[in-house]
Protein backbone atom coordinates (compact mmCIF):
# COMPACT_ATOMS: atom_id res chain seq x y z
CA UNK A 1 0.00 0.00 0.00
CA UNK A 2 1.08 3.48 -0.17
CA UNK A 3 0.36 6.74 2.42
CA UNK A 4 -1.10 9.62 1.82
CA UNK A 5 -1.02 13.23 3.53
CA UNK A 6 -3.85 15.68 3.03
CA UNK A 7 -2.17 19.37 3.19
CA UNK A 8 -2.99 22.65 2.63
CA UNK A 9 -4.19 25.55 4.82
CA UNK A 10 -6.81 25.87 7.62
CA UNK A 11 -10.30 25.83 6.67
CA UNK A 12 -10.09 24.00 2.95
CA UNK A 13 -11.63 21.18 3.94
CA UNK A 14 -8.92 18.59 5.07
CA UNK A 15 -10.15 16.66 7.68
CA UNK A 16 -13.59 16.60 6.04
CA UNK A 17 -11.52 15.03 2.88
CA UNK A 18 -10.22 12.87 5.52
CA UNK A 19 -13.10 11.68 7.29
CA UNK A 20 -14.72 10.67 3.68
CA UNK A 21 -11.81 8.59 2.85
CA UNK A 22 -11.21 6.83 6.11
CA UNK A 23 -14.57 6.64 7.38
CA UNK A 24 -16.60 9.31 9.79
CA UNK A 25 -15.90 7.70 12.97
CA UNK A 26 -12.54 7.44 12.90
CA UNK A 27 -12.02 11.09 13.53
CA UNK A 28 -13.63 11.07 16.99
CA UNK A 29 -11.73 8.48 18.21
CA UNK A 30 -8.38 10.02 17.45
CA UNK A 31 -9.56 13.16 19.02
CA UNK A 32 -8.44 11.34 22.06
CA UNK A 33 -4.97 12.02 23.34
CA UNK A 34 -2.66 9.21 23.59
CA UNK A 35 -4.56 6.96 21.37
CA UNK A 36 -3.38 8.98 18.40
CA UNK A 37 0.16 8.25 19.29
CA UNK A 38 0.78 5.22 18.16
CA UNK A 39 -2.65 5.89 15.23
CA UNK A 40 -0.60 7.61 12.95
CA UNK A 41 -2.16 6.08 9.95
CA UNK A 42 -5.43 5.53 9.06
CA UNK A 43 -6.45 2.32 6.00
CA UNK A 44 -8.85 4.08 3.97
CA UNK A 45 -10.47 2.90 0.52
CA UNK A 46 -11.12 4.46 -2.37
CA UNK A 47 -12.85 2.28 -5.04
CA UNK A 48 -10.67 -0.46 -5.98
CA UNK A 49 -7.37 1.79 -4.30
CA UNK A 50 -6.26 0.84 -0.58
CA UNK A 51 -4.33 3.26 0.78
CA UNK A 52 -3.37 4.75 4.46
CA UNK A 53 -3.82 8.18 5.36
CA UNK A 54 -1.54 9.93 7.34
CA UNK A 55 -2.94 11.79 9.96
CA UNK A 56 -1.37 15.20 10.27
CA UNK A 57 -3.65 16.51 12.46
CA UNK A 58 -2.85 14.22 15.35
CA UNK A 59 0.90 15.56 14.70
CA UNK A 60 0.19 18.94 15.78
CA UNK A 61 0.84 19.77 19.19
CA UNK A 62 -0.60 23.30 20.74
CA UNK A 63 2.93 25.29 21.12
CA UNK A 64 3.09 25.24 17.10
CA UNK A 65 -0.28 25.94 16.83
CA UNK A 66 0.60 29.22 15.02
CA UNK A 67 -0.32 29.29 11.53
CA UNK A 68 2.85 28.88 10.10
CA UNK A 69 4.12 26.66 12.80
CA UNK A 70 1.35 24.32 12.01
CA UNK A 71 1.94 24.63 8.10
CA UNK A 72 5.73 23.91 8.57
CA UNK A 73 5.17 20.96 10.72
CA UNK A 74 1.75 19.17 8.07
CA UNK A 75 4.59 19.66 5.27
CA UNK A 76 7.25 18.00 7.19
CA UNK A 77 5.30 14.85 7.91
CA UNK A 78 4.49 15.14 4.43
CA UNK A 79 7.89 14.67 3.16
CA UNK A 80 9.27 12.29 5.45
CA UNK A 81 6.15 9.92 5.39
CA UNK A 82 4.20 9.95 2.61
CA UNK A 83 4.15 8.72 -1.20
CA UNK A 84 1.70 10.57 -2.06
CA UNK A 85 0.36 14.43 -1.35
CA UNK A 86 -2.91 15.56 -1.43
CA UNK A 87 -2.90 19.17 -2.06
CA UNK A 88 -6.01 20.72 -1.27
CA UNK A 89 -7.38 24.09 -1.89
CA UNK A 90 -10.51 25.64 -1.77
CA UNK A 91 -11.89 26.28 -5.24
CA UNK A 92 -14.95 28.57 -3.60
CA UNK A 93 -12.83 31.31 -1.92
CA UNK A 94 -9.89 31.19 -4.74
CA UNK A 95 -6.46 30.78 -3.45
CA UNK A 96 -4.92 32.85 -0.54
CA UNK A 97 -0.91 33.96 -0.40
CA UNK A 98 -0.37 30.92 1.68
CA UNK A 99 -1.71 28.20 -0.61
CA UNK A 100 1.15 29.61 -2.91
CA UNK A 101 4.02 29.54 -0.17
CA UNK A 102 2.54 26.04 0.63
CA UNK A 103 2.52 24.92 -2.72
CA UNK A 104 5.81 26.11 -3.58
CA UNK A 105 7.44 23.85 -0.25
CA UNK A 106 5.48 20.86 -1.44
CA UNK A 107 6.67 20.87 -5.10
CA UNK A 108 10.44 21.50 -4.15
CA UNK A 109 9.80 17.72 -2.70
CA UNK A 110 9.33 16.29 -5.63
CA UNK A 111 6.74 13.66 -4.01
CA UNK A 112 3.91 12.88 -5.69
CA UNK A 113 1.38 15.43 -5.71
CA UNK A 114 -2.62 15.21 -6.64
CA UNK A 115 -4.07 18.95 -6.56
CA UNK A 116 -7.39 18.29 -5.01
CA UNK A 117 -9.72 21.43 -5.65
CA UNK A 118 -12.41 21.53 -2.65
CA UNK A 119 -15.72 22.50 -2.94
CA UNK A 120 -16.40 22.61 -6.28
CA UNK A 121 -19.57 22.18 -5.89
CA UNK A 122 -20.29 25.68 -4.55
CA UNK A 123 -21.45 28.43 -6.78
CA UNK A 124 -18.29 30.43 -8.83
CA UNK A 125 -16.05 27.65 -7.77
CA UNK A 126 -15.25 27.39 -11.61
CA UNK A 127 -12.63 30.83 -10.89
CA UNK A 128 -10.76 29.22 -7.90
CA UNK A 129 -10.27 25.50 -10.51
CA UNK A 130 -8.62 28.40 -13.00
CA UNK A 131 -6.94 30.05 -10.95
CA UNK A 132 -5.10 26.54 -8.63
CA UNK A 133 -3.39 26.00 -12.36
CA UNK A 134 -1.40 29.15 -11.36
CA UNK A 135 0.12 26.57 -8.06
CA UNK A 136 1.98 24.46 -11.02
CA UNK A 137 0.88 21.34 -9.56
CA UNK A 138 -0.60 19.71 -12.01
CA UNK A 139 -4.66 19.51 -12.82
CA UNK A 140 -7.02 20.59 -10.39
CA UNK A 141 -9.15 17.54 -9.40
CA UNK A 142 -13.08 19.14 -8.70
CA UNK A 143 -13.91 17.71 -5.46
CA UNK A 144 -16.94 18.03 -2.42
CA UNK A 145 -15.50 15.86 0.05
CA UNK A 146 -18.29 17.37 2.09
CA UNK A 147 -20.71 15.77 -0.25
CA UNK A 148 -18.73 12.83 -1.79
CA UNK A 149 -18.58 14.37 -5.26
CA UNK A 150 -15.93 13.97 -7.46
CA UNK A 151 -14.70 10.97 -5.97
CA UNK A 152 -13.96 8.50 -9.45
CA UNK A 153 -11.57 11.46 -10.54
CA UNK A 154 -9.60 11.48 -7.36
CA UNK A 155 -8.98 7.96 -7.56
CA UNK A 156 -7.89 8.16 -11.20
CA UNK A 157 -5.29 10.98 -10.58
CA UNK A 158 -4.06 8.81 -7.90
CA UNK A 159 -3.31 6.19 -9.83
CA UNK A 160 -1.71 8.93 -12.53
CA UNK A 161 0.70 10.23 -9.92
CA UNK A 162 1.76 7.21 -8.66
CA UNK A 163 1.42 4.72 -11.83
CA UNK A 164 -0.82 1.67 -11.85
CA UNK A 165 1.93 -0.52 -10.34
CA UNK A 166 2.35 1.86 -7.02
CA UNK A 167 -0.99 2.55 -6.74
CA UNK A 168 -2.07 -1.31 -6.86
CA UNK A 169 1.00 -2.84 -5.09
CA UNK A 170 0.76 -5.68 -2.98
CA UNK A 171 1.46 -4.33 0.70
CA UNK A 172 4.73 -5.55 1.82
CA UNK A 173 3.83 -5.72 5.19
CA UNK A 174 0.89 -7.37 6.78
CA UNK A 175 -1.74 -5.44 8.19
CA UNK A 176 -1.53 -4.54 12.02
CA UNK A 177 -4.46 -6.12 13.08
CA UNK A 178 -5.42 -3.84 15.32
CA UNK A 179 -5.54 -0.52 12.67
CA UNK A 180 -9.39 0.26 11.84
CA UNK A 181 -10.92 -1.21 8.86
CA UNK A 182 -11.83 1.37 6.73
CA UNK A 183 -15.30 2.25 5.95
CA UNK A 184 -17.18 1.73 2.67
CA UNK A 185 -16.80 5.46 1.13
CA UNK A 186 -19.44 7.07 0.18
CA UNK A 187 -19.51 7.23 -3.37
CA UNK A 188 -21.23 10.52 -5.09
CA UNK A 189 -21.84 11.40 -8.50
CA UNK A 190 -19.26 12.45 -10.16
CA UNK A 191 -18.90 16.19 -10.52
CA UNK A 192 -20.49 17.65 -14.03
CA UNK A 193 -17.08 18.64 -15.55
CA UNK A 194 -17.83 22.05 -17.76
CA UNK A 195 -15.36 20.99 -20.35
CA UNK A 196 -17.10 17.58 -21.11
CA UNK A 197 -20.09 19.15 -22.47
CA UNK A 198 -20.54 18.05 -26.00
CA UNK A 199 -19.89 21.58 -27.45
CA UNK A 200 -16.14 22.26 -27.27
CA UNK A 201 -15.45 25.98 -24.91
CA UNK A 202 -13.14 27.76 -26.52
CA UNK A 203 -12.76 30.68 -24.46
CA UNK A 204 -10.64 29.34 -22.03
CA UNK A 205 -6.98 29.62 -22.42
CA UNK A 206 -5.24 26.68 -24.14
CA UNK A 207 -2.17 25.47 -22.22
CA UNK A 208 1.02 25.13 -24.55
CA UNK A 209 4.40 23.90 -23.42
CA UNK A 210 7.19 22.87 -25.65
CA UNK A 211 9.76 20.60 -25.37
CA UNK A 212 12.19 19.13 -27.54
CA UNK A 213 16.41 18.26 -26.96
CA UNK A 214 18.86 21.16 -26.94
CA UNK A 215 19.02 23.10 -30.34
CA UNK A 216 15.99 21.94 -31.93
CA UNK A 217 14.77 25.55 -31.82
CA UNK A 218 12.38 25.30 -29.03
CA UNK A 219 13.29 29.36 -28.20
CA UNK A 220 13.30 30.19 -32.15
CA UNK A 221 9.79 28.68 -32.47
CA UNK A 222 8.37 30.14 -29.39
CA UNK A 223 9.68 33.58 -30.71
CA UNK A 224 8.51 33.38 -34.06
CA UNK A 225 4.74 32.18 -32.42
CA UNK A 226 4.79 35.29 -30.32
CA UNK A 227 6.43 37.31 -31.69
CA UNK A 228 6.06 40.24 -30.63
CA UNK A 229 2.58 39.67 -29.64
CA UNK A 230 3.50 39.38 -25.70
CA UNK A 231 4.52 42.83 -25.65
CA UNK A 232 1.15 43.94 -26.32
CA UNK A 233 -0.41 41.60 -23.51
CA UNK A 234 2.41 41.44 -21.04
CA UNK A 235 3.11 39.02 -18.28
CA UNK A 236 0.16 38.18 -16.19
CA UNK A 237 -0.87 40.76 -13.75
CA UNK A 238 -0.28 39.36 -9.87
CA UNK A 239 2.03 36.56 -11.10
CA UNK A 240 4.44 38.97 -12.80
CA UNK A 241 8.00 37.65 -10.75
CA UNK A 242 7.52 34.35 -11.04
CA UNK A 243 5.19 33.66 -13.92
CA UNK A 244 5.09 30.51 -15.16
CA UNK A 245 3.27 31.52 -18.46
CA UNK A 246 3.04 33.91 -20.73
CA UNK A 247 -0.58 34.99 -22.46
CA UNK A 248 -1.08 35.57 -26.10
CA UNK A 249 -3.54 34.98 -28.61
CA UNK A 250 -3.65 33.77 -32.12
CA UNK A 251 -6.67 34.10 -33.92
CA UNK A 252 -8.31 35.26 -31.25
CA UNK A 253 -8.30 31.89 -29.08
CA UNK A 254 -6.61 32.90 -25.76
CA UNK A 255 -3.29 30.47 -25.15
CA UNK A 256 -1.31 30.17 -22.22
CA UNK A 257 2.03 28.95 -22.94
CA UNK A 258 4.54 27.65 -20.24
CA UNK A 259 7.56 29.88 -20.10
CA UNK A 260 10.64 28.17 -18.59
CA UNK A 261 11.95 31.12 -17.78
CA UNK A 262 14.24 33.60 -19.38
CA UNK A 263 13.35 31.43 -22.37
CA UNK A 264 13.03 34.99 -24.71
CA UNK A 265 16.13 36.35 -24.49
CA UNK A 266 18.29 34.76 -26.54
CA UNK A 267 21.50 35.06 -24.78
CA UNK A 268 20.23 33.42 -21.58
CA UNK A 269 18.89 30.45 -22.89
CA UNK A 270 21.91 28.41 -23.54
CA UNK A 271 22.93 29.09 -19.98
CA UNK A 272 19.54 28.20 -18.80
CA UNK A 273 18.82 25.21 -20.81
CA UNK A 274 21.87 23.69 -19.86
CA UNK A 275 20.43 23.59 -16.26
CA UNK A 276 16.92 22.45 -17.20
CA UNK A 277 16.06 19.38 -15.00
CA UNK A 278 13.78 16.57 -16.08
CA UNK A 279 11.21 18.31 -13.45
CA UNK A 280 11.60 21.13 -15.08
CA UNK A 281 10.30 19.21 -17.92
CA UNK A 282 7.80 17.64 -16.33
CA UNK A 283 6.39 20.63 -14.98
CA UNK A 284 6.08 22.09 -18.11
CA UNK A 285 4.35 18.99 -19.09
CA UNK A 286 1.81 19.00 -16.41
CA UNK A 287 0.95 21.95 -16.95
CA UNK A 288 0.11 22.09 -20.83
CA UNK A 289 -3.25 20.55 -22.03
CA UNK A 290 -0.75 19.99 -25.34
CA UNK A 291 2.77 19.76 -25.57
CA UNK A 292 4.37 20.68 -28.65
CA UNK A 293 7.57 18.29 -29.35
CA UNK A 294 10.13 20.08 -31.64
CA UNK A 295 11.97 18.17 -33.64
CA UNK A 296 15.11 18.94 -35.67
CA UNK A 297 14.13 17.21 -38.89
CA UNK A 298 17.60 17.24 -39.68
CA UNK A 299 18.52 14.75 -37.19
CA UNK A 300 17.56 11.56 -36.95
CA UNK A 301 14.73 10.45 -34.37
CA UNK A 302 16.44 9.81 -30.99
CA UNK A 303 15.24 7.09 -28.39
CA UNK A 304 15.24 10.48 -26.54
CA UNK A 305 12.77 12.06 -28.28
CA UNK A 306 10.21 9.33 -28.13
CA UNK A 307 10.64 9.17 -24.40
CA UNK A 308 9.52 12.64 -23.92
CA UNK A 309 6.76 11.29 -26.09
CA UNK A 310 6.12 8.72 -24.27
CA UNK A 311 6.08 10.88 -20.82
CA UNK A 312 3.79 13.15 -22.37
CA UNK A 313 0.95 10.45 -22.87
CA UNK A 314 1.68 8.58 -19.57
CA UNK A 315 0.80 12.36 -18.06
CA UNK A 316 -2.16 11.94 -20.15
CA UNK A 317 -1.30 15.68 -22.00
CA UNK A 318 -1.78 15.10 -26.06
CA UNK A 319 1.82 15.82 -27.75
CA UNK A 320 1.72 17.23 -31.55
CA UNK A 321 4.96 17.14 -33.05
CA UNK A 322 7.19 19.66 -35.03
CA UNK A 323 9.41 18.58 -37.58
CA UNK A 324 11.64 21.95 -37.14
CA UNK A 325 14.05 23.52 -39.57
CA UNK A 326 12.07 22.30 -43.03
CA UNK A 327 13.83 24.65 -44.54
CA UNK A 328 16.80 22.84 -44.61
CA UNK A 329 15.31 19.57 -45.81
CA UNK A 330 15.91 19.33 -49.60
CA UNK A 331 14.33 16.10 -50.15
CA UNK A 332 10.83 17.09 -48.07
CA UNK A 333 8.26 14.47 -50.04
CA UNK A 334 10.70 11.59 -49.01
CA UNK A 335 11.69 12.67 -45.54
CA UNK A 336 7.90 13.60 -44.94
CA UNK A 337 6.99 9.87 -45.87
CA UNK A 338 9.84 8.80 -43.34
CA UNK A 339 9.11 10.88 -40.52
CA UNK A 340 5.42 9.88 -40.69
CA UNK A 341 6.23 6.21 -40.88
CA UNK A 342 8.53 6.47 -38.28
CA UNK A 343 6.05 8.27 -35.99
CA UNK A 344 3.10 5.91 -36.04
CA UNK A 345 5.46 3.05 -35.66
CA UNK A 346 7.46 4.31 -32.84
CA UNK A 347 4.51 5.62 -31.13
CA UNK A 348 1.13 3.77 -31.23
CA UNK A 349 -0.51 4.85 -28.00
CA UNK A 350 -0.88 8.23 -29.97
CA UNK A 351 -1.99 6.75 -33.21
CA UNK A 352 -2.50 9.35 -35.04
CA UNK A 353 -0.76 12.00 -33.90
CA UNK A 354 -0.34 15.23 -35.57
CA UNK A 355 2.73 15.99 -37.50
CA UNK A 356 3.71 19.19 -38.91
CA UNK A 357 6.59 20.48 -40.69
CA UNK A 358 7.57 24.11 -39.70
CA UNK A 359 10.42 26.40 -40.36
CA UNK A 360 10.81 28.70 -36.97
CA UNK A 361 13.32 30.47 -38.64
CA UNK A 362 11.14 31.77 -41.63
CA UNK A 363 7.60 31.24 -39.72
CA UNK A 364 6.87 28.66 -42.65
CA UNK A 365 3.92 25.94 -41.04
CA UNK A 366 3.39 27.91 -37.69
CA UNK A 367 -0.51 28.36 -38.83
CA UNK A 368 -0.82 25.12 -39.61
CA UNK A 369 1.04 23.67 -36.72
CA UNK A 370 -1.54 25.63 -34.07
CA UNK A 371 -4.42 24.60 -36.09
CA UNK A 372 -3.30 21.07 -35.27
CA UNK A 373 -2.65 21.98 -31.67
CA UNK A 374 -6.39 23.35 -31.37
CA UNK A 375 -7.43 19.92 -33.45
CA UNK A 376 -5.87 17.90 -30.98
CA UNK A 377 -7.35 19.63 -27.97
CA UNK A 378 -10.36 19.47 -28.93
CA UNK A 379 -10.15 15.70 -29.55
CA UNK A 380 -8.44 15.53 -26.25
CA UNK A 381 -11.60 16.97 -24.06
CA UNK A 382 -14.07 15.11 -26.36
CA UNK A 383 -16.66 13.17 -24.94
CA UNK A 384 -18.98 10.19 -26.10
CA UNK A 385 -21.90 9.47 -24.98
CA UNK A 386 -22.87 6.12 -23.37
CA UNK A 387 -25.51 5.44 -25.85
CA UNK A 388 -23.38 5.91 -28.82
CA UNK A 389 -20.71 3.72 -27.05
CA UNK A 390 -22.64 0.66 -26.23
CA UNK A 391 -23.63 0.76 -30.07
CA UNK A 392 -20.38 0.85 -30.89
CA UNK A 393 -19.50 -2.41 -28.35
CA UNK A 394 -22.54 -4.43 -29.63
CA UNK A 395 -20.83 -4.23 -33.77
CA UNK A 396 -17.55 -5.21 -31.94
CA UNK A 397 -18.88 -8.26 -29.95
CA UNK A 398 -21.08 -9.56 -33.17
CA UNK A 399 -17.35 -9.53 -35.24
CA UNK A 400 -14.79 -9.73 -32.54
CA UNK A 401 -15.77 -10.87 -29.06
CA UNK A 402 -13.00 -11.45 -26.31
CA UNK A 403 -11.58 -14.65 -26.51
CA UNK A 404 -12.44 -17.68 -24.20
CA UNK A 405 -9.88 -17.94 -21.07
CA UNK A 406 -9.86 -21.21 -19.68
CA UNK A 407 -12.63 -22.14 -21.04
CA UNK A 408 -14.91 -19.56 -20.40
CA UNK A 409 -15.75 -17.16 -23.04
CA UNK A 410 -15.35 -13.26 -21.30
CA UNK A 411 -18.00 -10.75 -21.11
CA UNK A 412 -18.51 -7.49 -21.67
CA UNK A 413 -21.17 -5.94 -20.24
CA UNK A 414 -20.89 -2.10 -21.25
CA UNK A 415 -18.87 0.92 -22.00
CA UNK A 416 -18.78 4.24 -19.83
CA UNK A 417 -16.34 7.37 -20.96
CA UNK A 418 -15.64 8.05 -17.38
CA UNK A 419 -13.44 11.15 -17.86
CA UNK A 420 -12.03 13.40 -20.66
CA UNK A 421 -8.84 15.31 -20.95
CA UNK A 422 -7.53 12.82 -21.83
CA UNK A 423 -10.65 10.72 -22.91
CA UNK A 424 -10.96 7.53 -19.86
CA UNK A 425 -13.42 4.89 -20.32
CA UNK A 426 -13.92 2.28 -18.38
CA UNK A 427 -15.11 -1.39 -19.74
CA UNK A 428 -17.03 -3.34 -17.21
CA UNK A 429 -16.80 -7.18 -17.51
CA UNK A 430 -16.40 -10.08 -16.46
CA UNK A 431 -13.08 -11.19 -15.66
CA UNK A 432 -10.73 -7.66 -15.56
CA UNK A 433 -7.75 -9.97 -15.20
CA UNK A 434 -7.90 -12.67 -17.37
CA UNK A 435 -8.97 -10.15 -20.43
CA UNK A 436 -5.56 -10.12 -22.41
CA UNK A 437 -3.51 -7.32 -22.99
CA UNK A 438 -4.26 -7.36 -27.25
CA UNK A 439 -7.91 -7.49 -26.60
CA UNK A 440 -7.91 -4.21 -24.71
CA UNK A 441 -5.48 -2.75 -27.35
CA UNK A 442 -7.64 -3.74 -30.06
CA UNK A 443 -10.66 -2.07 -28.35
CA UNK A 444 -8.77 1.10 -27.83
CA UNK A 445 -8.09 1.22 -31.59
CA UNK A 446 -10.88 0.68 -32.61
CA UNK A 447 -13.13 2.81 -30.11
CA UNK A 448 -10.34 6.00 -31.53
CA UNK A 449 -11.60 4.67 -35.06
CA UNK A 450 -15.15 4.95 -34.60
CA UNK A 451 -15.19 8.06 -32.61
CA UNK A 452 -12.45 9.96 -34.48
CA UNK A 453 -10.16 10.48 -31.84
CA UNK A 454 -6.64 10.41 -33.82
CA UNK A 455 -4.01 11.68 -31.61
CA UNK A 456 -4.30 11.55 -28.41
CA UNK A 457 -3.87 8.79 -25.40
CA UNK A 458 -7.23 6.77 -24.36
CA UNK A 459 -7.28 5.13 -21.33
CA UNK A 460 -9.49 2.03 -20.61
CA UNK A 461 -10.12 0.63 -17.21
CA UNK A 462 -10.97 -2.44 -16.93
CA UNK A 463 -13.82 -3.49 -13.78
CA UNK A 464 -15.94 -6.35 -12.47
CA UNK A 465 -19.15 -6.24 -13.48
CA UNK A 466 -20.67 -6.96 -10.44
P1 LIG B 1 16.46 25.40 -28.45
O1 LIG B 1 17.68 24.95 -27.78
O2 LIG B 1 15.58 24.22 -28.75
O3 LIG B 1 15.73 26.51 -27.81
O4 LIG B 1 16.94 25.88 -29.92
P2 LIG B 1 17.16 27.36 -30.46
O5 LIG B 1 15.83 28.00 -30.68
O6 LIG B 1 18.12 28.05 -29.63
O7 LIG B 1 17.75 27.04 -31.90
C1 LIG B 1 18.96 26.33 -32.09
C2 LIG B 1 19.60 26.75 -33.39
O8 LIG B 1 18.81 26.33 -34.50
C3 LIG B 1 19.73 28.25 -33.53
O9 LIG B 1 20.97 28.53 -34.14
C4 LIG B 1 18.59 28.66 -34.44
O10 LIG B 1 18.85 29.82 -35.16
C5 LIG B 1 18.46 27.45 -35.33
N1 LIG B 1 17.09 27.25 -35.82
C6 LIG B 1 15.96 27.18 -35.08
N2 LIG B 1 14.90 26.96 -35.88
C7 LIG B 1 15.35 26.90 -37.15
C8 LIG B 1 14.71 26.71 -38.42
O11 LIG B 1 13.51 26.55 -38.58
N3 LIG B 1 15.52 26.69 -39.52
C9 LIG B 1 16.87 26.87 -39.42
N4 LIG B 1 17.54 26.84 -40.52
N5 LIG B 1 17.48 27.05 -38.24
C10 LIG B 1 16.75 27.08 -37.11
Amino acid sequence: GFKVAIIGRPNVGKSTLFNRLVGKKLALVDDTPGVTRDRRVHAAKLYDLHFDVIDTAGFEDTAASTLPGRMRQQTEIAIREADLIFFTVDAKSGLLPDDRTFAEVVRKSGKPVVLVANKAEARGAQGGMLEAWELGLGEPIPVSAEHGQGMPDLRDAVVEALGEERAFGEDEEEEDGDEVAASEVLIGEDIADPDAEASYDDTKPLRIAVVGRPNAGKSTLINALIGEERLLTGPEAGITRDSISVDWDWRGRRIKLFDTAGMRRKSKVQEKLEKLSVQDGLRAIRFAEIVIIVLDATIPFEKQDLQIADLITREGRAPVIAFNKWDLIDNPQELLAELREKTERLLPQVRGIQAVTVSAETGRGLDKLMESVIKTHKVWNSRVSTGKLNRWLEGILAHHPPPAVAGRRLKIKYVTQAKTRPPGFVVSCSRPDAMPQSYVRYLTNSLREAFDMPGVPIRMALRTSD
